[in-house]
């Protein structure tokens, strides 16, 4: 009797904490959406705040949680790489995107991150299509999705830009769509993932979207006396479009287009981001993503913002115009999502592939130490350093992304040791006005630094891929023209960025706390219980997950 007592005792308790189990387990959400905004700063979620309606970036803030001090962990902050690491995990030290460009030191070339000549444009003629993610070493959460799945379930990657609509897809992605321009309006992709465009693809780009936000003028979205967050229209900081005599508003896209790319132009206005989100309803339609039984997941980059932000800086109207406009462009994305997928059913996140660091010249007119270094100024006073130490300026075979690449056979051949010229140019590069830092190849091989701007530097440093000396500007440091801005450093200029997790299985809150951007995919993988992309080594975010 007392046993039996006791059996039915355990069997309640085990009922009881089982079903307590299943009760907590948020149900597996039918699609995963990805959003990166290119070039967002962390504080035009803040300093537009007031001026954002209540179903875009403030739905997800109220009803997701938000980190609101994440940073990038490397350096260069430019977007193949934060693409690569949002959807990875780790930093260019595993997944080899080290920059968008680079000199390969194997091929003796510069080369650009996703191209790859095995394959062709699949949606014209042109030459735009021959990409693949060949180069990325490391999988994808969209990988680990699929393998997870047994292939099963849909992932495809949607930009404006190639490398950020191919990295995100990952190697075993469905699609990857970006668009062409030029002449050329049309959404293509490679052959890489298929041989001809899906019927929706094709019904798309016949629909002829982008002479429709061509053909208006760029004016801004409220009367322009009330862009009181952003500097006056008119001023000396900001880029023009090629035939404006000012960089002002109205932009009159229509008389502009023919001297600006034609449909190219497209990428530069806030039209592009709109574009690019037609393009990936369009996709949830076409692909009937979030209905089947599996998890699909939709990478989506808005790049717009990275082309409207080079040309117009951090706190100009047309920069705070395309927030406001793209607040608009999310509300209406969310939206669609609720009817097409369900509330129920989907899960995402919100971030951006680096920030930016206000136009060097704005700065310098505060009083606030900025600076412009001239690269062939710098390549000069690399070739003096070797020729005063070492007789000779045939050493260096190239200087690109702050990094030295010594042409070894050359350093060999006169009898010289590499490291010893790679610790010489190290330590005399500093006395270029610009440079802050600089450490070789095997310092970074042999030191570990755990904290800090070196940290950043190591965990972009590949030992495979990088140059034989990395050296680290001053702080607000940019190599270009006077007007617009950049990014690419490890201040903190460039490392701030948004992340917002929202949907299906998001607790709501918000967080101070530092995290690494890297931390994105090892908590997808853990909502979505499955394996972290195969390089990962940023952490589980808890406090994000219901649980
Ligand atoms: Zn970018
Ligand atoms: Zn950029």
């Amino acid at each position: 009797m007392k046993f039996k007592f006791l059996l039915s005792f355990v069997c309640l308790f085990i009922f009881l904490t089982s079903s307590k189990q299943i009760a907590q387990q948020p149900k597996k959400s039918k699609l995963v959406v990805g959003i990166v905004i290119d070039q967002m700063r962390y504080d035009y979620l803040t300093r537009f705040a007031d001026r954002y309606g209540k179903d875009g970036f403030n739905r997800i803030l109220k009803g997701g949680f938000s980190l609101e001090n994440a940073h990038y962990n490397y350096i260069p902050t430019y977007t193949a790489v934060g693409h690569t690491s949002i959807y990875t995990g780790t930093t260019p030290s595993e997944h080899g995107i080290i920059s968008n460009n680079w000199y390969d030191k194997f091929l003796k070339k510069s080369i650009y991150c996703v191209d790859d000549t095995n394959y062709k444009t699949v949606g014209n003629n042109g030459l735009n299509g021959k990409k693949s993610p060949k180069r990325l070493y490391t999988s994808t959460i969209t990988d680990q999705l699929h393998l997870a799945q047994n292939m099963h379930g849909k992932t495809i990657g949607i930009s404006i830009k190639d490398r950020s609509a191919i990295l995100p897809a990952g190697h075993t992605a469905n699609a990857a769509y970006w668009y062409d321009g030029d002449n050329y309006n049309t959404w293509i992709t490679s052959t890489f993932y298929m041989k001809d465009l899906p019927k929706w693809v094709k019904d798309f780009n016949l629909d002829n979207k982008a002479d429709e936000y061509l053909n208006k003028p760029w004016e801004t979205l409220y009367d322009i006396k009330s862009y009181t967050n952003s500097r006056d229209d008119d001023n000396i900081y900001e880029g023009k479009l090629v035939g404006q005599k000012s960089p002002t508003f109205p932009k009159n896209l229509k008389s502009l287009r023919s001297k600006n790319g034609n449909f190219s132009l497209i990428k530069t206005i806030p039209a592009g981001n709109t574009f690019t989100a037609d393009f990936a309803k369009a996709a949830i339609i076409g692909e009937k993503l979030g209905k089947s039984e599996y998890t699909d997941f939709l990478a989506v980059s808005f790049s717009s913002t990275d082309y409207i932000g080079h040309k117009y800086g951090v706190s100009a109207i047309e920069t705070e115009d395309t927030y406001l406009r793209l607040d608009k462009d999310l509300a209406d994305f969310f939206k669609f999502l609720d009817q097409q997928v369900g509330k129920e059913n989907y899960t995402l996140f919100l971030t951006a592939d680096h920030a930016a660091v206000h136009a060097p010249s704005y700065l310098q007119s505060l009083k606030i130490p900025a600076h412009y270094l001239n690269l062939q100024k710098f390549r000069e006073f690399v070739l003096k350093i070797t020729k005063k130490y070492f007789n000779s300026i045939e050493l260096i075979e190239n200087v690109s992304n702050y990094q030295i690449f010594l042409d070894k056979e050359k350093v060999e051949s006169l009898g010289l040791d590499v490291n010893t010229v790679a610790q010489k140019l190290a330590d005399e590069v500093v006395y270029f006005d610009e440079i802050y830092k600089a450490v070789t190849a095997r310092t970074l091989q042999t030191t570990q630094f755990s904290t800090g701007i070196l940290n950043s530097l190591q965990n972009g440093y590949n030992q495979k891929l990088s140059g034989d000396v990395l050296m680290i500007p001053n702080p607000a440091t940019l190599i270009r023209e006077r007007t617009g801005t950049s990014h690419g450093s490890g201040y903190s200029y460039d490392t701030h960025v948004p992340v917002i997790f929202y949907g299906n299985g998001i607790n709501q809150g918000a967080t101070s706390k530092r995290y690494n951007i890297t931390d994105i995919a090892p908590t997808i993988a853990n909502f979505l219980n499955i394996e972290a992309p195969n390089g990962t080594n940023g952490v589980v975010i808890d406090e994000v997950l219901e649980k």
